[in-house]
């Protein structure tokens, strides 16, 4: 990344870290598959072991329990499954529940029909409708339910322990797609009560192409998705990528060093943006703002403004931003997550998405709200009909 760009995208994904970048410059001198007995095979093997540790301490959980994929769209298809046996006990999962602002990869429903998926509302906050989740989950007798820790649009963090009682109570198994939390809060995968839980390398400073699943000790994955090998105990067939896995390990041991500092200083140069926006921007809408968030997260909208113009304009700029809505065969959609917290097309149409990461500096939000200033008179101008 050049000196000149400014990078406000880190949902989108992270730019790599230092460390994983080391990490994965010494695994790629190795010569061994980490499934041979022989030294060279074993010296893969230690690394791949040696991330594992890593990622489970990470969310404190234990290193058996994790189980390495190619990322987390992956670990979540693994996860999603109605092939899941708890404490031993043998009968499947009839349906799965998903909150309505999942990301793609678990609103599709993994491997359950379509009709034996249900999507579960949100309040205008953004926060999973608990009451609707019970009421959902009563009508099934072993259900799977998968809701977010922290939304990839919004930030908004889900009442995850709360729900985790709901669906322990009504025997259910919870899947939490943590994706964006970790290095931005910490993620405890016991206190908050999942039994499944998804995480992405890339989203934490590792390479792309790596995630993980981890899983309580006593939860069985009888079906695995990919089967061949016997690779990760069985779980996920396939020759390790050892590279990538050591970048996801090393990223992971420096995000949780990190994390308390970094959320901390993250949360202070988002409020600042946020309050900048405010003042150049009356009528800006700052979504979820109400609810507990990710300290890194800003998804804003000025009436009348369009994201598409607006994050053009920003490239042009040098700044890099998101949008909330999805851009599907070059037509931008609103988003989903928006829609599920009931907000209007017109002013979801206009969603910006700002994320921002440890490596961010206060003079890098200045600049970026010093080119709102000057973007923000001519989009907003597109409302009036004024050519800008
Ligand atoms: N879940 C969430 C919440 C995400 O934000 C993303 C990435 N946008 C994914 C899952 C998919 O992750 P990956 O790119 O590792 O497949």
């Amino acid at each position: 990344m050049t000196a000149e760009r400014l990078y406000f995208d880190w949902n989108a994904t992270a730019p790599l870290r230092p460390e994983a970048h080391a990490a994965m410059a010494a695994a790629l001198t190795l010569d061994g598959n980490a499934s041979s007995v022989h030294a060279e095979g074993r010296a893969a093997r230690q690394l791949i072991e040696k991330a594992r540790e890593s990622v489970a301490a990470l969310v404190g959980a234990e290193a058996k329990n994790v189980t390495f994929t190619s990322g987390a769209t992956e670990a979540n298809m693994l996860a999603l499954t109605p092939a899941l046996e708890l404490a031993g006990v043998k009968r499947w999962r009839d349906r799965l529940f998903v909150s309505a602002i999942e990301h793609p990869s678990v609103l599709c429903g993994g491997r359950f029909a379509a009709d034996a998926v249900e999507r579960v509302p949100v309040t205008t906050q953004g926060i999973v409708d608990l009451h609707a989740l019970r009421s959902a989950i009563a009508r099934s007798e072993r259900p799977l339910v998968s809701v977010m820790l922290a939304n990839n649009e919004t930030g908004v963090i889900q009442p995850i322990a709360d729900i985790a009682a709901i669906v322990h109570a009504a025997n259910g198994i919870l899947h939490v797609d943590a994706v964006q939390a970790p290095g931005r809060i910490a993620v405890d995968f016991a206190a908050l009560g999942a039994d499944l839980m998804t995480l992405s390398s890339h989203k934490l400073g590792g390479p792309q192409g790596a995630g993980a699943l981890i899983r309580r000790g006593d939860l069985h994955i009888a079906e695995p998705l990919i089967k061949g090998g016997g690779q990760e105990r069985g779980l996920r067939a396939g020759t390790e990528n050892v590279a990538a896995i050591a970048g996801f390990g090393a990223a992971a041991a420096a995000a949780l060093a990190a994390t308390q500092a970094d959320a901390a200083r993250m949360a202070g140069l988002r409020d600042r943006l946020e309050a900048g926006l405010k003042a150049v921007t009356p009528g800006v809408v700052i979504f979820g703002a109400t609810a507990p968030r990710l300290p890194n997260t800003s998804l804003f909208a000025a009436p009348g403004a369009k994201a598409e113009t607006a994050i053009i304009a920003f490239d042009l700029n040098g700044i890099a931003v998101s949008s909330g809505a999805a851009c599907s065969s070059g037509k931008v959609q609103a988003s989903h997550v928006l829609a599920a917290m009931g907000v209007e097309l017109a002013l979801a149409r206009g969603a910006i998405r700002v994320s921002i990461g440890p490596t961010t500096t206060e003079a890098e939000v200045e600049r970026f709200l010093g080119t709102w200033i000057t973007l923000s008179s001519s989009l907003l101008k597109e409302k009036r009909g004024i050519a800008a």
